[in-house]
């Protein structure tokens, strides 16, 4: 009995009904089943790479779509819809004809069987087996041990994660618009970041752009300018992987565009109302509604899953070792990419896992066409970049440091470049045009009241007949309360972590 069939081809069949498992030879079972585990930077390029072999290609994600992540924040901030940067993987692939997507999260690795299981989202059990495997499941938030800070400070990895940043931060400004407590409103007002990788200075710039020149003449009971915009760094500098010259330009930036850089200094305690912060001038409590962590990342739990099982330690961002074709040790026929893996030191970013997802998918295609290998894996550093606001951006590459108009600029064309999809492209350069250029605003503001009510449900609520709303501007200052540090609290031990974030 079919239980997957979406080629038409059978691609999975019922094994045990009962239990609702299902048992899956590959895709034809005839040709090689190559199985590739994410589809994004390194999965989908992988995938595409094998478009021309003979094999069957199955692409499993836990989500519909490939994310590109370097403009989720966007998304946080209102400027792009999520469909521009997150097309749908069947799309991507519908003119693949060896290739197929199956919605389901991975569960288990089974290297000695050859086999994957995944649950497919209405809970049924879908075995995969393969000949070729690559596992290219990215990496998550890391919060260096304090897991509990995941409450009070989301981090931002997927689309649903930006929507609810989004939420959020403009649930706060309404949220302070209706509120009469000066004490409350400052509280509303008072964002935090933590960590100055290049995600925390693009969310603050972005925060800062919306409180200082989009809002403002939204609102009529607050002054958004008055907005508190803070950032968190425990290291002596913002962008701590960039040049001193960017690093200083960055700072000097995000200043004049109002925020507050704290440096060296670690969040170490977290509530629904407040962050307590750990630096150069002792412990200090910030009252503020609005935390988003950006501070580390981790490899994805399937990159332990692969170490366990092939006698090999994960480094301490939980990222798998593998040999110089981005093999698994011992396990020729299993291929780990992206995030998940350490290898020659490179960074956790886009290139190195779009590049070796190109690169094994030759190194399948070889094997199967009985050609000798291709050389060990090599990177190509294309250099890196990241936005600070309107027109102003750092761009690090081809041994050049440039900064300013200039570096948006660069910004915009690679990152438009490497969306995927003509109508993304065009549809995201308009969209940047309309919002950035032309009016300043941001297209993409809707919230609801589900949504806004969903961001305070941890708080109390005033009573229904709250009547009148003040027309004039209370200070928007958060409170900052010093002391010392709260027993039990400990600063998030510093780990390099497998990601962009890494400092
Ligand atoms: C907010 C943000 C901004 C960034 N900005 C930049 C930037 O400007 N420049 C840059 O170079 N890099 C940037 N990066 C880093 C870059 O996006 C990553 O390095 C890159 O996505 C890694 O590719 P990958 O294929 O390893 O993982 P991903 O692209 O994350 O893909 C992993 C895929 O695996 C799927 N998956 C994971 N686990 C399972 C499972 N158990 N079952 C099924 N599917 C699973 C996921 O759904 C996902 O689709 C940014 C990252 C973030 C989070």
């Amino acid at each position: 009995m079919r239980a997957v069939d979406e080629t038409g081809e059978g691609a999975m069949t019922e094994q045990a009904a009962a239990g609702g498992a299902v048992s899956a030879a590959g895709t034809t079972g005839a040709r090689h089943r190559v199985v590739v585990i994410g589809g994004g930077f390194g999965g989908l390029n992988a995938v595409r790479a094998l478009a021309a072999a003979d094999a069957d290609v199955t692409v499993v994600d836990r989500t519909n779509h490939h994310l590109f992540q370097p403009l989720l924040y966007q998304v946080a901030a209102g400027i792009l819809p999520p469909g521009l940067i997150a097309p749908a993987l069947r799309s991507i692939i519908k003119n693949q004809a060896n290739a197929h997507a199956v919605l389901a999260e991975v569960t288990k690795i089974d290297l000695a069987n050859r086999e994957i299981s995944t649950e497919a989202p209405d809970g049924r059990t879908i075995a995969l087996g393969y000949d070729t495997l690559v596992v290219a499941g990215g990496a998550t938030h890391s919060y260096f041990g304090r897991d509990e800070f995941a409450e009070f400070a989301p981090g931002m990895k997927t689309i649903e994660d930006a929507r609810y940043l989004r939420d959020r931060i403009l649930s706060a400004f309404e949220l302070a618009e209706i509120s009469t407590d000066p004490v409350e409103r400052a509280e509303l007002l008072t964002f935090v970041v933590i960590g100055a990788g290049p995600t925390g200075v693009e969310m603050v710039g972005q925060i800062a752009e919306l409180a200082h020149t989009v809002l403002p003449r939204d609102y009529r009971s607050i002054d958004t300018r008055q907005a508190r915009i803070i950032l968190l760094e425990g290291a002596p500098s913002v962008l701590p992987p960039f040049d001193k010259k960017l690093q200083v330009y960055t700072k000097r930036v995000l200043e004049k565009m109002g925020v507050e850089i704290h440096l060296n200094s670690l969040a170490v305690g977290m509530d629904d109302d407040s962050v307590t912060v750990k630096g150069p001038d002792g412990v200090q409590t910030i009252r503020c509604r609005t935390r988003i962590w950006a501070a580390g990342v981790a490899a994805s739990p399937l990159a332990k899953m692969l170490a366990e099982q092939s006698d090999v330690e994960t480094d301490r961002a939980g990222r798998i070792p593998v040999n110089p074709d981005c093999t698994v040790p011992g396990h020729p026929e299993v291929f780990a990419i992206g995030d998940m893996i350490s290898l020659n030191k490179l960074p956790g970013v886009a290139q190195p896992a779009l590049q070796e997802g190109k690169y094994v998918g030759r190194v399948i295609k070889a094997r199967l066409a009985g050609l000798p290998a291709p050389p060990p894996f090599k990177y190509f550093d294309k250099g890196s970049m990241a936005t600070i606001g309107y027109r102003a951006a750092v761009a690090d590459a081809f041994k050049v440091k440039v900064t300013g108009v200039l570096a948006y600029l660069m910004w915009a064309f690679i990152h438009v470049a490497y969306l995927v999809g003509w109508g993304n492209r065009l549809g995201t350069m308009y969209t940047w045009a309309r919002a950035l250029v032309f009016t300043k605003n941001r297209g993409h503001r809707i919230i609801t009241f589900e949504q806004a009510h969903t961001q305070v449900e941890h708080h109390p609520q005033p009573p229904k007949d709250t009547p009148v709303i003040e027309q004039s501007v209370p200070p928007a200052t958060g409170t900052v309360e010093s002391g010392p540090l709260p027993p039990g609290d400990r600063p998030a031990e510093q780990v390099p972590a497998a990601g962009r974030e890494t400092g």
